[in-house]
């Protein structure tokens, strides 16, 4: 008997990690990316938590120290440097390069398809067809949105589930460890929070180019989040120089110089030393903050055989540094119903639809939590209530650590 096939829309972390799981129960999975070529340029830090390591592990990839840098200590600096707060913790700052290069490489080939665009899903009783840009279709058992924000899939069945603006966005930045100023360079040793009024930035040490994590090779990260008015300002930071505007996301290249120039400078005004010379010797690159909800994440009639994953289901602000986790659990949740289902789909894809929209729900709520003091600025000071109210350093510090349980707390209760 063939195997059944599932067809897998994305080739970012969420798609990867969904085809090897879905082949580790004897599905034979195929993944489609819209972009021609391969995707392991993108370079962004990224927090991990222990269920993302576990689902590696569950997938054959092994999370050894190559995978990530490891800090022991959260520090928080005030605007001069000074260490304001200290607390003891263990983290693995890994890379989207690192992972997905070890993800992909253990993929077959021929599971892997650059260039398939995904424009449309359709489905008969007995299967179901994704249509491509260039005309190709593919023909399989079950499909999987794992095709992020901006999900085609999600737009084709669940069209009013829209990203919402949080009001805020991420200025990110990375640097080589050999370009960091000496006067930086203890920061490699921690995770670091320095917290401008309203405002919110932190840095971490993340394996660097080749994905090295030895000392001396390694890269650090910056992400400042900053409230960004979205009728003025953003639509000022998305304008290039020849005066065109780019919606709420401008390709980083085409930021204006004078916007890279002000934000290196109001970092030297508002952040601590340390970061702030890291920042201003990179590259900055900016990304709009949204929230995402789907009522639903399976699809199809008169056999449900389309699943969202991932970003494409929901999105949780980055606070929580769960994200990638997120899409592995999803990943694994599909692949749990479906192995104890066997050949009833609807079974299947109800219990799929019922945990990972629960666990979804509940990950947006505790991120839109952390970061609604930074959207609050938006409103004038008297309307802002709750989590809006500004918050000192204790408090912000012990929520930012009590995430990461929390997140543990929401995996488990799906359960
Ligand atoms: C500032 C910031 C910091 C973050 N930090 C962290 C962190 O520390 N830890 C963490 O876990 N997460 C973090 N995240 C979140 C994380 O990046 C995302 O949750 C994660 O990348 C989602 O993976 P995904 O595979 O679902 O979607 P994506 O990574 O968005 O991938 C979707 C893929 O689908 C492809 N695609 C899109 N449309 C089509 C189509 N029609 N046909 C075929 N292919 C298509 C795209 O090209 C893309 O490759 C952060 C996010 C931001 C903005």
């Amino acid at each position: 008997m063939s195997k059944p096939r599932a067809l897998v829309i994305g080739g970012s972390l969420g798609g990867l990690i969904a085809a090897h799981l879905l082949r580790s129960i004897g599905w034979d999975a195929v993944v489609y990316e819209r972009n021609a070529k391969d995707l392991i340029s993108r370079g962004a830090g990224l927090g991990t938590h222990q269920h993302l390591i576990d689902i590696l592990r569950r997938v054959g990839i092994a999370f050894d120290d190559s995978m990530g840098v490891h800090v022991s200590k959260v520090l928080c600096l005030d605007r001069a440097g000074r260490v304001v707060l200290e607390k003891e913790t263990v983290r693995v700052m890994s890379g989207w390069a690192r992972l997905y290069r070890s993800l992909r490489e253990a993929l077959p080939a021929e599971c892997y398809r650059l260039g398939h665009g995904l424009v449309r899903v359709e489905e008969a009783a007995d299967g179901v067809t994704a249509v491509f840009a260039d005309g190709t279709r593919a023909r399989g058992d079950l499909l999987v949105g794992a095709d992020g924000i901006r999900s085609t899939v999600r737009a084709q069945y669940l069209p009013e589930a829209q990203p919402v603006y949080a009001g805020y966005v991420a200025w990110r930045a990375m640097l080589d460890e050999r370009d960091v100023p000496a006067v930086s360079k203890d920061a490699f040793e921690c995770y670091t929070f320095c917290l401008p009024e309203g405002e919110q930035c932190l840095g971490y040490p993340v394996p660097g180019r080749d994905n090295d994590t030895a000392a001396g090779r390694r890269a650090y990260n910056i992400v400042w989040y900053r409230p960004t008015d979205p009728a003025t300002t953003l639509v000022d930071l998305c304008t290039d120089a020849a005066g065109r505007q780019h919606g709420m996301a401008i390709p980083p290249p085409l930021i204006r110089p004078e916007i890279i120039a002000g934000i290196k400078a109001t970092a030297r005004a508002t952040v601590a030393p340390q970061i702030a010379e890291i920042f201003a010797r990179s590259e900055p690159f900016f990304q709009p903050i949204f929230d995402l909800e789907s009522r639903q994440i399976a699809f199809g009639a008169p056999v449900p055989r389309v699943a969202l994953l991932g970003d494409a289901a929901f999105v949780a602000r980055p606070h929580i540094g769960a994200g990638v986790t997120k899409a592995a659990l999803d990943a694994a949740s599909l692949a749990d119903a479906l192995l104890a289902h066997g050949d009833d789909l609807a079974a299947a894809l109800a219990r799929y639809d019922r945990e990972q929209t629960r666990f979804g729900r509940g990950l947006v709520e505790l991120s839109r939590e952390e970061g609604a003091y930074i959207s609050a600025q938006l409103k004038p000071a008297h309307e802002r209530r709750g989590a809006e109210l500004p918050r000192d350093i204790h408090s912000l510090m012990a929520a930012h650590h009590s995430s990461r349980d929390q997140v543990r707390r929401l995996a488990a209760e799906r359960e």
